[in-house]
């Protein structure tokens, strides 16, 4: 699938929507979910132009990868979650239910969660 330059991840980077930010560096912006699904639902995402993990997982640089797997922890850390642990989720194209086509980790956590799948 094509990168869509004008979805609405790529909007919140180009700061043409605003975003409860968390955190940033040079390659990923962490932010709260606009419709949290656990009192803790952040989304962390690369800066670059990637639709989903798959791609990213192909064609991001070590240096985005490790930028971003570690703001997924910082970002679990820095909410409060480590301590009693969360989930980290991404959704990837039609299996998967991935509505928003720019790469996003799913951050849940602050309560216990359930089991999602055995
Ligand atoms: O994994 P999926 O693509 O379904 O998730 C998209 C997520 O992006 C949803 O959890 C939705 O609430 C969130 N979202 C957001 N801010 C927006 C638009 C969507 O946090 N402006």
């Amino acid at each position: 699938m094509a990168y869509d330059p004008n979805n609405i991840f790529a909007r919140i980077l180009r700061g043409e929507i605003p975003c409860k930010k968390i955190a940033e560096d040079e390659h990923t912006l962490a932010f709260h979910d606009i419709n949290p699904q656990a009192p803790v639902h952040a989304l962390v995402i690369p800066k670059g132009a990637y639709v989903s993990f798959d791609d990213f997982s192909e064609k991001a640089s070590d240096a985005e990868i490790a930028a971003l797997t570690r703001m997924v922890g910082k970002v679990a850390r820095d909410l409060g979650c480590a301590a009693d642990g969360y989930r980290i989720l991404s959704n990837i194209g039609q299996h998967g239910h991935q509505e928003v086509p720019h790469l996003h980790i799913h951050v849940f956590g602050g309560a216990s969660l359930g089991r999602m799948i055995n």
